[in-house]
Parts: C-alpha cells; structure tokens; sequence
C-alpha cells in the first residue's frame, strides 16, 4: 500500500472506534464563572466514585459521559500574572502542564471586560495549538442582546480563529450550544474512563478542595493566596468519615479573622464543608478544623512542596 492519505485518517480516526473521548480545560480568570459553568456541563455535583489515583497528568475534575461521547474536563490550577512568589511559579508551571495535551480549550470571558488577566490567560493559550472555544458569560447581566455585538467582535480580533459563544453559566442559557461545539470538535477516541466515573481525585484531595472553596467563599480577598488546606486525619468507615484539616495561613492577623468571634467564621466554613463532603461522598463526615500559623510559607518551594502543591 502507498497511499499515505489512507494511513493518515487512520491515525486520525481509529479504525472501528465509533466513539468520541477528549480532554477539556475551562480557563479564564478568577470570578468569570468557570465553576458555575462546569456545575452546569456536568450537570449534578460532582461526586467520587472511585479511590483510583490519577491515571492521566492532568487534574480532572469531572468526567460526563453521554451516550458515545465522553468529556473529560480538567483543571488548570490558577493562571497568575507575578513569578517573584514561589506560589506563583508553582501555580504557573502546574498551568503550563495543564494546557498540554488537552484537546478543546474552553476560554471564558466576560460579556464586557477584558482585564489584564485575560491577556495573561490568552497568552497561555496561545502556546495550545488545539481548537478554542470561547464562552462569552453572564448574557444575563445585560439588559439586550444586541449589546453583545459589538464586544464579539471585539472578541474575534483578539481571539481569531476561536468560535465565539455567548453563555450565561448561571441560568444557564446557552450551555446545550456550547456542548454541541465541544462535541463537534471533540476527537474520536476510545473512553478513558469506565461509564460510571465522575472524578478521579482523590477522597482527601476533594475534602481539602471543598474547605478551600468555602474559606474563599467566606473570606474574599481578605485571604488572597494564602492559605493552604492540609488534610491531617481521613478515617474511613461505611458511613463515618472523620476529617481532621490543618488551614495554614501567613500571619496571626489572618488566623483571627479566619477564626472570627468566639469562632464564629471557622464553625460556618466547617458547617458548609461538612454538608458537601456528607453530599459527596454519601455518608456521615466528622469534621475538625484547625487554623495554623505559618509565616511566609508561600515564599519557601520546600513549605510548598511539604504541602502537596508541587503536583497540583
Ligand atoms: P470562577 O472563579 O471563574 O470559577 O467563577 P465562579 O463560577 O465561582 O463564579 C463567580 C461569580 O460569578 C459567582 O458569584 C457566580 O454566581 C457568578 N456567575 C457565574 N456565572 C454567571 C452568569 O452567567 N451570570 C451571572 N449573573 N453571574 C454569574
Ligand atoms: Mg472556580
């Protein structure tokens, strides 16, 4: 056989997989809506259904499988522009890796901001060579439209060659067009996950994940980056797990304003943390939260590194 043509459609579409499998990263900067519109792609909380360690490099966060196609989203752990912090270049490094070898990048931006940070983000982006699409969120906030007009084609020369579309995460509207774009784009590949499987993090990790989510809920920018969650205790039984988490923060200014009044604040973040890990992981959770002091942890790669953060 001489054709070349026929070898390479075989190397892009194996022969007799009739399925679609792929690695999707949603990115853009803080408070867009990446979360909220992965709850909705998704479309239920994701929950653990198997303790089997990481089998890819990437950091999946949720896994959808439909019919013939599964959607593999990944996580591309913080986009920062600054590198004089050790944090900083540990997140900037985990985000380069992230963006390797993913096959559809989800960019989403906002429906009439552009900041320095998605320049930064759009930079990363630029060393992908795969297809982007990106999600122009929160439709919702404007009062017609026709508004968007102009700010997409605004948008189609910054990102051009990227499809344009406008979501809004939260009501969500648009979010079956977005789909239909990924699929469209999505490579023909046998799934890499069973059918069943939501997430492959680890129990530990979501549990660090979910305290983290409510002290920044909590917290705002009063506790930019840091903190740190270290899971100290996981004791696992058919329908009790007690966790025990050490929060570590930079100064005692910040302890206090964590702990907050006779430690109300830290009772709140434990009591919403202790119903989503109950959600989640479909059993009773025991949770102990202690907040440490660890000064300058952020500026040492060892503290970094003794913290898990060298493979997030
Ligand atoms: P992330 O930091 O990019 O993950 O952003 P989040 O998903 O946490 O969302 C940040 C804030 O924006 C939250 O208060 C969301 O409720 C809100 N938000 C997200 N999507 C939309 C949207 O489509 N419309 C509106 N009005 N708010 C949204
Ligand atoms: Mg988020």
């Amino acid at each position: 056989m001489t054709s070349s043509q026929s070898d390479l459609d075989a190397a892009q579409e194996p022969v007799g997989v009739t399925s679609q499998c792929g690695f999707i990263a949603i990115v853009g900067r803080p408070n867009v809506g990446k979360s909220t519109l992965l709850n909705h792609l998704i479309q239920q909380k994701i929950s653990i259904t198997s303790r089997k360690p990481q089998t890819t490099r990437h950091n999946v966060i949720g896994i959808k499988t439909e019919k013939s196609a599964q959607l593999v989203f990944v996580d591309t752990p913080g986009i920062h522009r600054g590198h004089q912090k050790a944090i900083n270049r540990a997140m900037n490094r985990a985000a380069t890796t992230a963006l390797q070898g993913v096959d559809i990048i989800v960019f989403v931006v906002d429906k009439d901001q552009w900041t320095e940070q998605d320049d930064v983000v759009r930079e990363y982006i630029h060393e992908a060579s795969c297809p982007v699409i990106v999600a122009v969120n929160k439709l919702d906030q404007m009062a017609s439209k026709n508004e968007i007009l102009p700010w997409l084609s605004l948008l189609h020369e910054k990102m051009p060659g990227a499809e344009l579309v406008p979501i809004s995460a939260l009501k969500n509207q648009n979010i079956e067009r977005l789909q239909s774009l990924i699929l469209q784009k999505l490579p023909r590949a046998p799934f890499h996950y069973p059918e069943d499987q939501i997430t492959d993090r680890s129990m530990r990790f979501m549990a660090a994940e979910i305290i983290r989510e409510k002290i920044t809920r909590q917290m705002g920018a009063e506790l930019p980056y840091q903190v740190a969650v270290e899971i100290e205790e996981f004791t696992d039984e058919a329908r009790l797990k007690t966790i025990g988490a050490l929060i570590w923060v930079e100064r005692e200014g910040q302890k206090r304003i964590l702990v907050g009044d006779g430690g109300c604040r830290l009772k709140s973040i434990g009591q919403q943390a202790r119903q989503d890990m109950e959600k989640l992981f479909a059993a009773k959770v025991m949770l102990n939260l202690w907040v440490k002091v660890k000064s300058g942890w952020s500026d040492s790669e060892r503290a970094l590194r003794s913290l898990g953060f060298d493979n997030i």
